[in-house]
């Protein structure tokens, strides 16, 4: 069985449709497939009705959330897309989207990008709005040819565009999405720069809070970071969850179902599902 459990579609950063996202992992081969978009469960439903029989659709989301000052995302999986902790949690995620959408325009204009509330807008077409869509208005006005370059000059940590203090706490959105029968999932945990030592507190707070997994594998990673993950998932009693993190297919080493493998030891999310 196949398993891709971090995806996104066009409904937050994402490329594709949700359709066209279930199109492109039956064309890989997907069994099932998680659709985590960040902030919103927006494209669900649009997936599940895409699926047919032969791929499953696990409902998901990627939250954003804050701890010792540092961006962590959190991936929910199996929630009840309806059910009102997670309605609410979802409204007001959206509302802090769109305030730290007008702060980094603000700044953005401050450093000379014109335009960049309604630059980003165009690109976010009404989606939950987020970074890369300011970056592709950075790109098309040409005060960066790549994304790369757009997050390291504007976007990335540290740099002008990069607002996140408002995030909620991961004992918060670990609580939502206990509350909305899902289980809580540390999102790629060698994202984040941390030393081993700060990772290990980081999964202590995220166990105490209701947290039940982390992605033991991410897209493309080395061997040494998956031994690593592995290592640290047994070591605070966590399930193993994998997934692409897949945006688009412009990216061509991202796509849905594509990633190294899990070790075959692993107690996997799905073990209990
Ligand atoms: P946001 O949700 O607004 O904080 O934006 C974070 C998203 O930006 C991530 O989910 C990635 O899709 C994208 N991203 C972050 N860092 C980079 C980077 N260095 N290059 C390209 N995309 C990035
Ligand atoms: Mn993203
Ligand atoms: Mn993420
Ligand atoms: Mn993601």
């Amino acid at each position: 069985m196949l398993y891709d459990l971090h995806t996104h579609s066009h409904c937050s950063d994402g490329k594709l449709s949700p359709e066209e996202l279930v199109a492109l992992a039956k064309m890989n081969k997907v069994d099932v497939l998680a659709l985590t978009d960040h902030d919103t469960v927006a494209g669900v439903s649009a997936a599940k009705a895409a699926a047919g029989d032969d791929l499953t659709i696990i409902p998901g989301i990627e939250v954003s959330s804050l701890w010792a000052g540092r961006s962590i995302h959190i991936v929910g999986l199996q929630i009840d897309i309806d059910s009102p902790d997670l309605q609410q949690a979802v409204a007001q995620q959206s509302d802090l989207r769109l305030e730290r959408a007008k702060t980094i325009a603000l700044r953005l204009e401050k450093v000379g990008i014109k335009n960049a509330w309604e630059g980003a807008q165009t690109y976010a077409k009404g989606a939950a709005i987020g970074r890369p869509h300011f970056a592709q208005h950075i790109i098309s006005e040409g005060y960066a040819t790549n994304f790369a370059q757009a997050f390291k000059r504007y976007l990335g940590a540290g740099k002008v565009g990069d607002v996140k203090s408002q995030w909620p706490s991961i004992n918060s959105v670990i609580e939502w999405i206990n509350a909305a029968g899902g289980i809580a999932i540390l999102a790629h945990p060698d994202k984040y720069g941390l030393t081993r030592t700060k990772l290990y507190s980081l999964l202590e707070e995220f166990s105490a809070a209701g947290g039940k997994a982390i992605e033991v594998v991410s897209g493309h990673q080395t061997l040494a970071v998956t031994q690593k993950l592995h290592r640290a998932a047994i070591d605070f009693s966590l399930l193993a969850s994998c997934g692409s993190d897949f945006h688009s297919p412009d990216n061509r080493w991202q796509s849905p179902g594509i990633m190294s493998p899990l070790p075959k030891k692993c107690q996997a999310v799905w073990d209990f599902w």
